[in-house]
């Protein structure tokens, strides 16, 4: 019999120093039955392991990365949170991956990796169960695509089973600001710039596999509530969308409810949306649907792209994961016509390895700045931006990369440093520095944004918000509720790293039965109050990196353009700031 408790696999924490080439692994059992896991203990690891002063690239500044009790476990439990302070917006840095990564940390027995230090040379990190070993990564590092540091990995480090490998493209390498993390080919560490801190340690890629095995107090409770969990998730709509269209499917409804943000926010709905649409990618372009480990919904998907590269009919047939963030950011926010022109720009960045909303975000930006002529071709070597020209900004996103000159450089370090050198600030759609996502539905969204601990709006939905407003005609009270309400239970959620796509079937009730039937037991008001404190805690940690909400500016473009909700007036946005803070204590 196994001899592996259920508790000890999950309270491993394995501490990696790539300067002195050391690991260690400590139990912290108090740490996981006071935080839970996933974005919980990775908040305290982070207060616990961050030296007051350390810039976000330099060697001490650590990368954690966090699961939760119910990873590999039960259905959707596929997360894994990684934090770190942000290159891009210099504060706290969040972010969430699904793919193999969570059952493999879990199979091989940490509950959380801390990493901190500089490699003298390019490595990457081979962790097989206890088996762990720094490797000479110089052969793939400036390798073009991270599709193919993946395959020579795998070919490396020959495991079957439960296995991930995250790896950085030439993006993390060179530490552009929006770099991120490729995590199994389809998924990302993708917002606020873990690529970029990874490069900065000379930490090229992570191959991580187990096969320990997990007990639980009684196989026959487990097992029903694993059933109930599993039937809900398959036999009822409850996530059907999410298998049928995926997120993409959002792109109709949010512009008829002009909510979706075009050509750089100067409008909030998409004349063109039919051609781009979810329908349309999938009536013609999807070839298959998968999933993360432990997951039976297949929300990601995978279009096709057939491109020419000779004569005589000479094809090459590329595979290109899409979803609704992806078409916003380099379809309606660059005014891109046609699905091929969408695949090819994803594509594109996929290989150097850079966040797409962020990309997008900067290109827009630059178009505009272009358009008005407040920079010259110069600065752009050339390059003529313009709304839906492919070519071009294929070509603005490998000089953003190479950063030959000032201007690219700038684009480089995100929109809020661009404008600052350059002008435009007040159409740099972003928040607490960071791009924004594909909604402008109102004061929920913007709020969400701002006062969001990492500025997500997967922080609290301010989204969702606006769409409850829109049709029930919410008060300004009643929308910051909702967004407090979130914040908390996401707090919850992602130390259970739940994926947020099956938080339907994952309510209180359902996590309380989950966790009993591994042997934890916890109230509702426990975890509340569980949500509310990391919120505190963040918010911390927030301040330490030196966040203040009084600092925030916003970009008058926000409330130039119509929202789902109509005109919003900065001064409502200011005083409801002040209630969100007010009620939040923060
Ligand atoms: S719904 Fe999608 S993102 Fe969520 S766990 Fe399943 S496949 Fe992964």
């Amino acid at each position: 019999m196994p001899n592996k408790t259920f508790e000890t696999d999950i309270s491993n924490v394995l501490y990696i120093n790539l300067t002195t080439k050391t690991s260690k692994v400590e139990r912290r059992q108090e740490l996981y039955e006071r935080c839970i896991g996933g974005t919980g203990v990775a908040t305290k690891l982070m207060l616990e392991e961050f030296k007051e002063g350390t810039d976000s690239l330099e060697p001490d500044a650590p990368v954690i990365m966090a699961i939760g009790p119910l990873s590999g476990i039960y259905p959707c439990c596929t997360k894994v949170v990684s934090m770190f302070r942000s290159p891009l917006t210099d504060e706290f840095g969040e972010s969430h991956a699904g793919g193999r990564l969570a059952m493999a940390m879990r199979f091989a027995g940490y509950g959380a990796i801390v990493i901190t230090g500089r490699a003298e040379r390019p490595v990457y990190l081979s962790i097989h169960n206890n088996d762990i070993a720094l490797k000479d990564a110089s052969s793939i590092w400036g390798l073009s695509s991270t599709t193919d540091i993946g395959k020579i990995l795998r070919t490396v480090e020959p495991v079957t089973g439960k296995r991930s490998i995250i790896r950085i493209g030439v993006a993390g390498e060179k530490r552009i600001k929006y770099a991120n993390v490729n995590v199994d080919t389809y998924r990302h560490f993708g917002r606020l710039g873990l690529g970029a801190v990874f490069g900065a340690k000379n930490l090229k890629a992570i191959v991580i596999s187990g096969d320990k095995e997990v007990n639980v107090p009684d196989i026959n409770i487990y097992n029903d509530v694993y059933k109930k969990l599993y039937d809900q998730i398959v036999k009822t709509d409850l996530m059907e969308k999410y298998h049928n269209l995926g997120t993409s499917e959002n792109i109709l409804p949010l512009n008829q409810l002009s909510g979706l943000p075009t050509r750089n926010l100067q409008q909030s709905f998409f004349e063109y949306a039919d051609t781009i649409s979810g329908e349309k990618f999938a009536d013609n372009y999807l070839i298959r649907k998968i999933s993360c480990a432990n997951c039976p919904i297949g929300c990601i998907h995978i279009a096709m792209l057939k491109t020419a590269f000779a004569p005589s009919h000479e094809f090459e047939v590329i595979h290109v994961s899409y979803d609704y963030e992806l078409l916003y950011a380099l379809g309606t926010n660059l005014g891109i016509l046609t699905p091929e022109g969408i695949l090819e720009l994803i594509d594109r960045c996929e290989r150097y390895g850079v966040d797409i909303i962020s990309m997008g975000v900067v290109l827009a930006w630059a178009t505009e700045m272009s358009m008005q002529k407040r920079i010259s071709s110069d600065d752009t070597l050339g390059v003529l931006l313009k709304w839906g020209d492919i070519k071009s900004y294929l070509r603005a996103i490998d000089l953003v990369l190479e950063s030959p000159n000032e201007f690219y450089s700038a684009l480089a370090n995100g929109v809020v440093f661009a404008s600052k050198k350059y002008g435009g600030e007040e159409f740099a759609i972003q928040a607490g520095g960071l791009e924004i996502p594909g909604y402008h539905t109102g004061l929920g969204n913007i709020i969400g944004l701002t006062g969001g601990v990492r500025h997500s709006h997967l922080d609290n939905a301010g989204y969702s918000a606006d769409q409850k407003a829109f049709k029930n005609g919410l008060s300004d009270e009643e929308i910051i509720d909702l967004l407090i309400y979130q914040d908390d239970l996401r707090g919850v959620l992602n130390s259970l790293t739940i994926c947020l796509f099956s938080q339907a079937i994952y309510t209180y009730d359902t996590i309380i039965e989950a966790l009993e039937a591994i042997g934890i037991k916890k109230s509702k008001n426990e975890l509340m109050k569980l949500g509310r404190d990391i919120f505190m805690a963040k918010y911390k940690l927030k301040r330490k990196f030196g966040f203040s909400l009084d600092d925030v500016k916003f970009p008058s473009r926000f409330f130039e353009t119509a929202t789902t909700n109509g005109m919003i007036d900065e001064k409502r946005v200011k005083k409801a700031v002040e209630m969100y803070r007010a009620k939040r204590g923060i």
